[in-house]
């Protein structure tokens, strides 16, 4: 069976969601053969093995530290020469894309990027997108190379599925551009304990129906009882209301939860864009005319600030 390369998304050895939900679509195309780089790279090989890999690439340098792209497409592109894998999957995040694109440039490659799902076809791995602002879902394969593929987060589930998981030592030659950027300072985000709204298996969002910063503690309460990342529309992004991080739409982040809340959003085409691979949306909306009722499988008609609280309290005592 032909294999499969994941590039591993990890922390410090926790691997993320996103990188087990690609070992479930690798798995459909081929034996997964797991890239694990940096620090804490050789603690991934016991999750990564419980859920498929067969066999886990690791690589750990000082290039690796400070968070630049060039020198994981290295060490990608290494693991890609020393396999000849049947395609190389990669985490949809910011980050991924830009090693996924390096990389097919490098290889000569097609790549496709923000799948949102994958199987096995008679010329290749054919991948489903959602495009033109989620209006059409379409099926592509690539047909130059070996197919580069970045997936949404959310795309799969997660399966174990225990494999042997052997750790190997990847030999990685950095190549001079890997050395030429370095990052001067960082300043970490303040945490919000709320999980990261792309990963997030429930999103609750606010839009201008919110109608102020201080409003949008009403949308936190909600979405800390159901244990969800918060996300806003651009409207109250542009307001100042919520961070531009948290906006989702075609100029924000694109999210694929399980569950979607959109409390006081129109449901206009460039937040649909962002939202709308939601597996089960509800919206809270004052306005039964308000187009974001078109894409709903539950919505409440009513005002946000009586709607909100009550299921807020109403999930608490569950
Ligand atoms: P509105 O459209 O004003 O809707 C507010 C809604 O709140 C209304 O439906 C109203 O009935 C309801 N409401 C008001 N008060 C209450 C209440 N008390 N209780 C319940 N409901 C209430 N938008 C994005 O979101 N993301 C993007 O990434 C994005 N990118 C864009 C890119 C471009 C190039 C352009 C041109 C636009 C983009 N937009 C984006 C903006 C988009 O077109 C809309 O203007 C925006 O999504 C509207 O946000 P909204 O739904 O919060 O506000």
């Amino acid at each position: 069976m032909a294999e499969v390369l994941v590039y591993v998304d990890h922390v410090d050895g926790a691997v993320r969601k996103p990188t087990l939900e690609l070992l479930t679509l690798a798995r459909r195309i081929g034996e997964p053969v797991a890239v694990a780089l940096g620090s804490g790279a050789e603690a991934t090989a016991a999750t990564l093995a419980e859920h498929g890999a067969v066999k886990v690439l690791t690589a750990d340098a000082p290039e690796f530290a400070d968070y630049l792209v060039v020198p994981k497409v290295d060490a990608l592109q290494a693991a890609y020469e020393a396999t000849s894998p049947a395609a190389v999957l990669v985490p949809s995040s910011a980050e991924g894309k830009e090693i996924a694109a390096r990389l097919a440039v490098r290889i000569g490659s097609g790549i496709i990027t923000d799948a949102i799902d994958l199987e096995a076809g008679d010329e290749g791995p054919v991948a489903t997108q959602s495009v033109f602002a989620a209006a059409f879902t379409t099926k592509s394969r690539v047909s130059k190379g070996t197919p580069v593929i970045t997936v949404k987060p959310n795309s799969a589930p997660v399966e174990a599925a225990p494999a042997a998981g052997a750790v190997e030592a990847l030999a990685v030659t950095f190549g001079s551009a890997a050395t030429g950027t370095k990052i001067v300072s960082r300043t970490p985000r303040e945490s919000t304990g709320r999980p990261e709204l792309t990963e997030a298996a429930i999103v609750v969002s606010g839009g201008r129906g919110v109608n102020g910063a201080e409003n949008f503690s009403v949308i936190e309460a909600l979405a800390d009882s159901l244990g969800a990342a918060v996300g806003a529309s651009r409207a109250a992004v542009d307001a100042g209301w919520y961070p531009h991080s948290n906006q989702v739409g075609q100029t924000g982040k694109s999210v694929s939860p399980q569950l979607y809340i959109a409390s006081g959003i129109s449901g206009a085409i460039q937040h649909r864009a962002g939202m709308q691979t939601s597996k089960t949306i509800v919206a809270i909306n004052k306005d039964a005319e308000a187009p974001i009722f078109d894409l709903v499988d539950y919505g409440v008609v009513g005002d946000l600030f009586e709607v909100v609280p009550q299921l807020t309290e109403e999930i608490k005592t569950r």
